[in-house]
């Protein structure tokens, strides 16, 4: 079969940035399992995954416009530690959810002084080329139940 619209695919893979750094891995974990079509996965990845069949390897560099975007300077925020309830544990590198009028965002501590704490809004990885090596495992048509869910179910997928 296919990866087309509406399969649900399981992929092994290895995320790298330009410096080879690996950023995430399914190694030793289960494969990821997702379905085409259903904005599952990054459009880059997806478009580069269509038409490929169990058994194919593939290596593909996702520029940020087809991952988690171009970095905006203007997502970078100074904030008073008065605004926080309890500042003294924060450190660089800690994420935090907070509320914005699109929702959840999670921004993340780029710098900390005795006054402020600076965040940021971006995604980690905007700005960022993903290089992806995946092998496809398994491909299968989505149950009627996993396409009315918007994501796929069983061994590397939501369980509930
Ligand atoms: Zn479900």
């Amino acid at each position: 079969m296919q990866i087309a619209d509406g399969t649900v695919v399981s992929i092994n893979y290895t995320l790298t940035d330009d410096e080879n750094n690996v950023i995430d891995s399914s190694d030793g974990g289960e494969p990821l399992t997702y379905i085409h079509g259903a904005n599952n996965i990054i459009p880059g990845l997806e478009k580069a995954l269509s038409g490929k069949t169990m058994g194919d390897r593939l290596e593909v560099a996702v520029p940020p416009q087809e991952a988690y975007g171009l970095r905006d300077d203007g997502l970078s925020q100074v904030i008073s530690r008065s605004r926080f309830e309890s500042s003294q544990d924060i450190e660089i590198g800690m994420q935090f959810q907070t509320p914005t009028e699109d929702g959840v965002t999670v921004v993340t501590v780029t710098a900390v002084d005795a006054e402020n704490i600076t965040v940021d809004a971006n995604h980690p990885l905007a700005g960022i080329t993903l290089h992806f090596s995946v092998e496809v495992v398994a491909v299968r048509a989505a149950t009627a139940e996993e396409m009315d869910h918007g994501h796929a179910h069983g061994p590397g997928g939501h369980h509930h």
